[in-house]
């Protein structure tokens, strides 16, 4: 099973989206081990966009990503990465394909409601910023045989 973190941006919070974003996880069959509610500071998001702080966009970023809190979310299932990663859609909101949640949700390439993982490397490192080991939680997934065939497991 992989783990892969999904940020629900201020953009989403403001929007009262959460809980939509949160349903399209869930129905699709991922599980949410982790979860909580954070204002971030520039420190931490020079850090989480080191690819992009020297891009002329960068403080557009910054002061969108700090414009309320964030709803941080880590989802376990099989090829977690990039079946989340998918959910998304492009980066760019206009270009998302809808049924993705940007395609669904936005039409901006900056306000585009979520950040997800873009590999297994970069979800680690991604998940180990944001939550301590305490954060997450182990919990029964009953379901868990309905989700997936036996030979998935
Ligand atoms: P993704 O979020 O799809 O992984 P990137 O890592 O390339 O995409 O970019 C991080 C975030 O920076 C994007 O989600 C978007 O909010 C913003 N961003 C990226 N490129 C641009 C751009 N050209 N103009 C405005 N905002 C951008």
């Amino acid at each position: 099973m992989e783990r892969t973190l999904l940020i629900i941006k201020p953009c989403a919070v403001q929007r009262g989206l959460i809980g939509k974003i949160v349903t399209r996880l869930e129905e699709r069959g991922l599980k949410l081990v982790a979860m909580k509610m954070q204002q971030l500071g520039p420190e931490v998001l020079r850090e989480h966009y080191a690819h992009l702080v020297n891009k002329p966009f960068y403080p557009i970023i910054e002061e969108s990503m700090m414009a309320a809190p964030v709803i941080l979310t880590c989802w376990e299932g099989v090829d977690a990465v990039e079946v989340v990663r998918e959910m998304a859609g492009a980066t760019n909101g206009r270009k998302a394909v809808p049924g993705t949640l940007r395609g669904d949700f936005c039409v901006s390439h900056q306000e585009n409601i979520v950040h997800t993982s873009d590999s297994l490397e970069t979800a680690q490192k991604e998940l180990a910023r944001f939550f301590a080991p305490e954060d997450y939680c182990d919990y029964p997934s009953p379901m868990l045989g309905f989700i997936y065939a036996k030979d998935e497991l």
